[in-house]
């Protein structure tokens, strides 16, 4: 029995090209990228590359892309530089959604220590923030808003051009944690109007632990520790060049076959929901209606305990998982489910599915068959093959 990974919110597998990029830096280019010397020339050049694909595809500029250790990282530091930007002005209101990622959410908790005050828009049951929401909650002294792209354990994707512009008439800096969309779906830091955008190497099949902030030229960035000169004065720390080069690599491949990708996974999650909906009694799919990403697939089943369920999945082979993986292990109920305005039982019964470039129709199959034995199972409905 082969394996099957549709855990792919949580983490992505590596390419080969993005394996090839990695190791072939850390034999080529382990210079320091700072020294003098023909070998740091090399390194820099490779950082000034991977520097530049990463910008173009996101339609920015080289000098617009700080690297961090990833998505959180990057997410803290946007947050924090733009509020302490903000504070040196007399602005001390931040706008943030109840369904962010637990890097922004818990770094902004901390900023609500320091005196900062944050407006959590809530979500309808389309897992939505409104532009309507955004406009009627920003205020004189607002300062920053942060409304990530795509959710991690719902999908959703938000409509991030008209929040952005939002945030631009109103002079507020926006902040998006695009974590989950790049390298999934098109983005573009001018059409959709952003200032700072956090991005991760690993939920796009390149390495873990690194990462990039997108900086708005002119938008406040304050330098997130104390050391040498890299990254502009503002991330210090001998450049780690073999991540950076992979995680170009990798995106650079993701975006070359972005559409051809979106409409082959975009099939196979549809494949999996009407062979789901068709054959389980009481599935249902969270936030059907909105726009969500090619890959993520938020199940509920009436009746069933997810833990239970993820285990059965588990010993047949099947990795998924119920929500964020950085929450599973903890297992609240999710801030998410509750803010679309599931109830705990709704939330118990919810399982995430998160396909990527690898997966194939045969896993849909083998992956629809075992959620309906596995649901019937637990439900003790199962009428199936006998001696199962
Ligand atoms: C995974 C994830 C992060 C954290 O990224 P890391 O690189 O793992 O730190 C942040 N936000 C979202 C939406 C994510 O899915």
């Amino acid at each position: 029995m082969t394996t099957i990974y549709a855990d792919n919110a949580a983490t992505t597998e590596m390419s080969p090209t993005a394996i090839a990029a990695l190791t072939d830096a850390l034999r080529e280019s382990y210079a320091n990228a700072a020294s003098q010397h023909r070998m740091g020339q090399r390194a820099a050049a490779a950082l000034l590359r991977a520097r530049r694909e990463i910008a173009a595809a996101l339609g920015a500029e080289a000098g617009e892309i700080y690297f961090t250790s990833g998505g959180t990282e990057a997410d803290n530091w946007a947050l924090v530089s733009a509020a302490h930007a903000g504070a040196c002005v007399g602005k001390r209101h931040i706008v943030t959604s109840s369904v962010e990622h637990h890097a922004v959410l818990n770094t902004l908790a901390a900023l609500e220590r320091e005196g900062f005050e944050v407006t959590y828009l809530p979500v309808g049951r389309d897992g939505l923030v409104h532009p309507e929401a955004l406009s009627a909650a920003l205020r004189e002294d607002t300062c920053l808003v942060s409304i990530m792209y795509a959710n991690n354990e719902l999908g959703t994707v938000q409509p991030v051009a008209s929040l952005g512009a939002l945030c631009r008439e109103r002079n507020v800096v926006f902040h998006t944690d695009a974590v989950q969309a790049v390298g999934h779906i098109p983005v573009d830091v001018r059409r959709d109007n952003v200032d700072m955008l956090s991005l991760s190497a690993h939920k796009f099949h390149g390495p873990k632990g690194t990462g990039a902030l997108y900086c708005r030229r002119g938008a406040p960035l304050e330098p997130l520790m104390h050391g040498g000169a890299q990254e502009r004065n503002m991330r210090p720390g001998t450049s780690d060049v073999p991540s950076a080069a992979a995680m170009a690599a990798a995106l650079c491949e993701c975006c070359a076959g972005m559409e051809e990708t979106m409409r082959r996974v975009t099939a196979l999650r549809d494949a999996l929901i009407a062979e789901v909906t068709a054959h389980i009694p009481g599935a249902h799919v969270n936030c059907s209606a909105s726009p969500r990403l090619p890959g993520i697939i938020s199940l509920r089943f009436d009746g069933v305990d997810n833990e239970t369920l993820l285990m059965r999945l588990d010993l047949a082979g099947i990795c998924c998982s119920a929500g964020a993986a950085c929450t599973a292990g903890a297992m609240g109920t999710s801030h998410v489910l509750c803010a679309v305005g599931l109830g705990r039982e709704e939330a118990r019964g919810t399982l995430r599915i998160s396909l990527g470039a690898y997966n194939t129709a045969d896993d849909i199959g083998r992956i629809a068959a075992e959620l309906e034995r596995s649901v019937s199972a637990l439900r003790g409905t199962w009428k199936g093959e006998s001696g199962t």
